[in-house]
């Protein structure tokens, strides 16, 4: 028998068009009754103590199996499994007549709250203590533990979302496609996706149908998975899938329209470390150095010697080529304590970014002059940016003390609706704009980036983000000044055609994804680019941004 073909339709990932077999990720595991014990508390804290023991064990052994990065992940997991005082917190609850997998799940759940009212850096790991207390709580009760199946052959994975401690496992020989019910194009799985250049599709409702073993054809690039697609469906995709491979590798040089509009194509890096693969993939300069790297794990801020010689690591990757550096974005998803305060109630919108370094400025100073004498000892054409910028007169600020060390390029990054509509002040004073689009779309819609509930609003598609991009690219086309993107948005290829027509002049993205914007931006001239922007900015939401994007771009 026959099997229909059934399209089910989410948030693509990149250009990736895969065929493969469907294997499910568990769902999470229900929340254990509030029912009393009935075995006696003796019995039930063996229970909890050997699940919690054995998990810690097991998140050890696969860490030692994973090696590098993954093992970190694995290892800081397995301590929250012995923390001695979420112990002792459990057997209080037994004592007190709970069963060990409520003990457990109350436990944790105590402890996760703790860690979201700290915000920022904290607050993300109490995703983490779910990921373990679900892994304790499916051992006492003798179910199989949720996370990424174990299979020797190929498979599409397809999950509700992917937690860090699932990725952290991923191995990306097995796993050909990324597919989740939830999450959004900011979400975890998204941001893995891009950055291992595999094919996803993100958010996809109607995925929820999907079986082990069924067989889809996964196109990120159509936006689509096509459940039993037909003989003919597959051979065509698979001469399709080709086609897209050969457009990417024929894609070399400089981004380049099919008209010779000329869009800089670069690279966004955190480390002298991450220049490398810049390099490798024909990036044009730097279009984003994130230099958090430098201060995250540190008391202190290092001294200008040890910055300078870090920057210079980079900068002498890039002889002739443009480098923009960013200075320190602290606070918020990037906490430091001795620049940002944990006692903010909503770190978001505290003193985050350029209002930390305002607030310390002899740290601004010291890693403006270090930039400053690297780019004086090696012949990268560096210029400087500060995030996070709200108002004309933090911009006069900055530029003023960039000016003050000897920085000839000096300027802001657009992330908060308030900047982009003053874009035209702006960009009177600063020498040039690169607009973040994972913060822009954050405090437009006002919904966290880091939190997956809301991820699906997290869309830099929505017409509300793009208009205040279009607000941003007519400043710089009236002051004729450059107008980056540097958030995810760029790595985006048809969103990257719109963003040209909006008016950015270059895009800057995880190396990765260079060859595919190059490609993309090829197919159509600038006239084109603005004509699809249009029709976008007159949508109503973000699914019907994508919808008559794509009505353009595939005729
Ligand atoms: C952004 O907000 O889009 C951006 C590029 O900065 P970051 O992701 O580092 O906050
Ligand atoms: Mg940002």
């Amino acid at each position: 028998m026959t099997t229909k073909e059934r399209i089910l339709t989410g948030i693509g990932v990149g250009r990736g068009l895969v065929v493969g077999d469907v294997r499910r990720m568990p769902d999470p595991l229900p929340e254990p009754p509030q029912t009393n014990s009935t075995l006696g508390a003796d019995a039930e804290l063996g229970r909890a103590t050997v699940a919690l023991s054995e998990t810690a064990e097991d998140l050890r052994d696969r860490g030692r199996q994973a090696g590098g990065l993954a093992k970190d992940v694995l290892d800081a997991l397995a301590l929250m499994a012995d923390d001695q005082m979420l112990h002792a917190d459990v057997k209080n609850r037994i004592d007190r007549g709970a069963t060990a997998e409520r003990a457990v799940f109350d436990a944790f759940a105590g402890f996760a709250s703790i860690l979201e009212a700290a915000g920022g850096y904290m607050a993300e790991r109490a995703g983490d203590l779910g990921d373990v207390a679900n892994r304790v709580i499916a051992r006492i009760m003798g179910v199989a533990a949720p996370g990424v199946p174990q299979s020797t052959t190929p498979f599409v994975l397809v999950a509700r979302d992917l937690a860090p401690a699932d990725t952290a496992l991923l191995n990306f020989d097995i796993v050909r496609a990324l597919v989740t019910t939830d999450g959004g194009p900011t979400s975890h799985t998204a941001i893995l996706a891009r950055e291992k250049g595999l094919p996803a599709i993100v958010g996809a409702k109607s995925a929820e149908v999907l079986v082990d073993g069924d067989v889809v054809l996964v196109d990120a690039g159509k936006n689509e998975i096509v459940l039993h697609p037909s003989a003919v469906r597959i051979e065509e995709a698979l001469i399709e899938a080709e086609a897209r491979k050969a457009a990417r590798a024929g894609a070399t040089g400089p981004g380049r329209m099919a008209d010779g509009h000329e869009v800089a194509l670069l690279a966004n890096v955190g480390s002298s470390k991450s220049a490398s693969a810049a390099v490798e993939a024909h990036a044009e300069g730097i279009g984003l150095f994130r230099t958090e790297f430098l201060f995250l794990d540190n008391d202190t801020a290092p001294s200008v010697d040890t910055q300078q010689a870090e920057y210079a690591a980079v900068f002498e990757q890039f002889p002739g080529q443009k480098v923009v550096v960013r200075v320190l974005d602290a606070g918020a998803d990037k906490p430091l304590p001795f620049l940002t305060d944990d006692g903010e109630e909503n770190p978001a919108l505290g003193r985050r970014g350029i209002r930390a370094l305002f607030a310390h400025s002899e740290i601004l100073r010291d890693q403006l002059t270090a930039i400053a004498q690297a780019a004086a000892a090696t012949r990268a054409d560096v210029w400087v940016m500060a995030p996070m910028i709200a108002t004309v007169d933090e911009t006069e600020e900055f530029v003023a003390l960039c000016r003050e060390v000897g920085i000839a390029k000096a300027g802001v990054m657009i992330e908060v609706p308030s900047s982009a509509l003053l874009a035209h002040h702006i960009l009177e004073i600063a020498d040039f704009v690169s607009i973040g689009t994972n913060d822009l779309t954050q405090y437009t819609v006002a919904a966290d980036r880091l939190l997956g509930t809301v991820a699906d609003l997290q869309d830099p598609w929505n017409p509300a983000v793009l208009r205040l991009i279009r607000e941003v690219g007519r400043a710089g086309e009236v002051t004729h000044k450059s107008v980056g993107v540097c958030g995810e948005a760029a790595a985006d290829p048809t969103l990257a055609v719109v963003l040209i027509g909006l008016g950015v002049t270059s895009l800057s993205m995880s190396p990765i994804a260079l060859a595919d914007v190059r490609a993309e931006i090829s197919r159509f001239t600038l006239a084109e680019a603005r004509e699809l922007a249009e029709r976008v900015l007159s949508s109503r939401n973000a699914a019907d941004a994508r919808i008559a994007a794509s009505a353009v771009l595939t005729q």
